[in-house]
């Protein structure tokens, strides 16, 4: 099924009357945090290493909803931490929903079961499942046995009783590209909406530092899951725009759009990017778009942005040049991204990347365990008290 019609028309129209208005920065996807706190402590998360204080508090059902307004964003994604763990979080889609705005509730669907009769099924409403692999896959990734069996049935329940469902999948080191096509087999089976998938964003605060790819390993890896996709007879949906997976194999020099996709949670509009957590705060929304020096960061621009490709950063990108050029989008769409030939260059490095960055990484599956981690400060969902990457 992909994105339906009505958001993409409410979107479009959107975008098309900020052109028109001649806006130069504008909001797409406000990325909402209401709280950091989580049932799972996943290595790649940047997300959850919090001081308990800080894990504790929520933002409120007001504040939520003021964030939407402040922004005017089109589409609300409520991220944290898990959002199903705030006990207001009902209330809050509720009120985004009745704004007439698309809310996604990502969550590791682990409380999903015992949550869904607070919520009803709407063309506003999605959620938004973690899941990034199969089985084993994403049981590592997560850090927990057993998480991939519990969330398959919740889909389906969610499913069948109409609720639009996405699954996020953020891929890492090791993976190759039989497996996630694999994946992205599974999930189609299942019958969901479409599948979001980045490569993992090197997250300074993450527990693990070895699980995250290069720019130039993920479009290798990206063209050859784009090769086996071509395999199936049954295609794969995504729910992004047919230029950032043309951007994902390499064949776009896209630099980033941080002011696309906001970010608004307990400290404040966090600067630039939901990615970046320590670059600070401004008060208000347009302090945030006005007096953030947008500048310092992209890919060549800033060290920590070296290997980005995130779709917060990339997809505003993407989508502003479908606009600018709706024929070239409406090839890829129609025959899938280049999957051989040169590839783009990246963004000229006005900073070099940090010795991090610099990790040798030639070819996938890279040669680098990620080892099952068993957390023995994750808090079991019973004893919660309060907060996806
Ligand atoms: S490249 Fe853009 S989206 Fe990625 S971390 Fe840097 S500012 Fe954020
Ligand atoms: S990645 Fe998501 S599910 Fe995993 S610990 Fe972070 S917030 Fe929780």
């Amino acid at each position: 099924m992909g994105i339906p019609f009505l958001q993409k028309y409410r979107v479009g129209s959107y975008i098309l009357k900020q052109k028109i208005q001649g806006n130069k920065r504008y909001p797409l996807v406000l990325m909402l945090e209401p709280l950091f706190q989580c049932n799972l402590a996943c290595a790649g998360c940047g997300k959850i290493d919090y001081p308990d204080e800080t894990l504790r508090r929520r933002m409120s059902v007001q504040d939520c909803l003021a964030a939407v307004d402040e922004c005017g964003a089109p589409v609300i994604s409520i991220a944290g931490g898990e959002p199903l763990i705030h006990k207001e979080m009902p209330q809050i889609v509720k009120g985004i929903i009745s704004r007439k705005k698309f809310v996604y509730l990502c969550t590791n669907a682990l409380l999903l079961e015992d949550k869904m009769d607070d919520y009803r099924p709407s063309p506003y409403f999605t959620f938004s499942i973690h899941l990034d692999g199969n089985k084993e896959r994403h049981d590592t990734s997560v850090c927990r046995e057993g998480v991939y069996d519990k969330v398959i049935p919740v889909i389906q329940e969610a499913l069948k009783r109409g609720f639009r469902v996405t699954v996020n999948c953020t891929l890492f080191q090791n993976e190759t590209p039989e497996e996630v096509a694999e994946f992205f087999d599974t999930v189609t089976e299942l019958g969901i909406e479409g599948i979001n998938v980045s490569p993992g964003f090197s997250y300074e605060h993450a527990p693990r530092q070895d699980v995250f790819l290069q720019r130039s390993v993920s479009k290798r890896l990206f063209r050859s899951i784009f090769q086996e996709g071509k395999k199936r007879k049954q295609p794969w949906r995504f729910n992004h725009s047919s230029l950032y997976l043309d951007f994902l194999a390499g064949n776009q020099n896209y630099q980033c759009t941080a002011w696309g996709n906001p970010t608004r949670n307990l400290f404040g509009w966090q600067r630039p990017c939901y990615l970046l957590v320590d670059e600070g705060y401004a008060a208000s929304f347009r302090e945030l778009m006005e007096e953030t020096n947008w500048d310092k960061y992209g890919v060549g621009n800033n060290p920590k942005c070296a290997n980005c490709m995130a779709h917060c950063g990339f997809e505003p990108t993407a989508i502003n040049d479908t606009f600018a050029h709706p024929i070239k989008a409406m090839r890829v769409s129609l025959h899938g991204p280049r999957i051989d030939g040169p590839m783009a260059p990246d963004p000229l490095q006005r900073n070099p990347a940090s010795p991090k960055a610099d990790i040798a990484q030639k070819e996938f599956p890279i040669s680098v365990v990620v080892e099952q981690k068993t957390s023995t400060s994750t808090p079991s969902s019973s004893n919660l008290t309060r907060s996806d990457r």
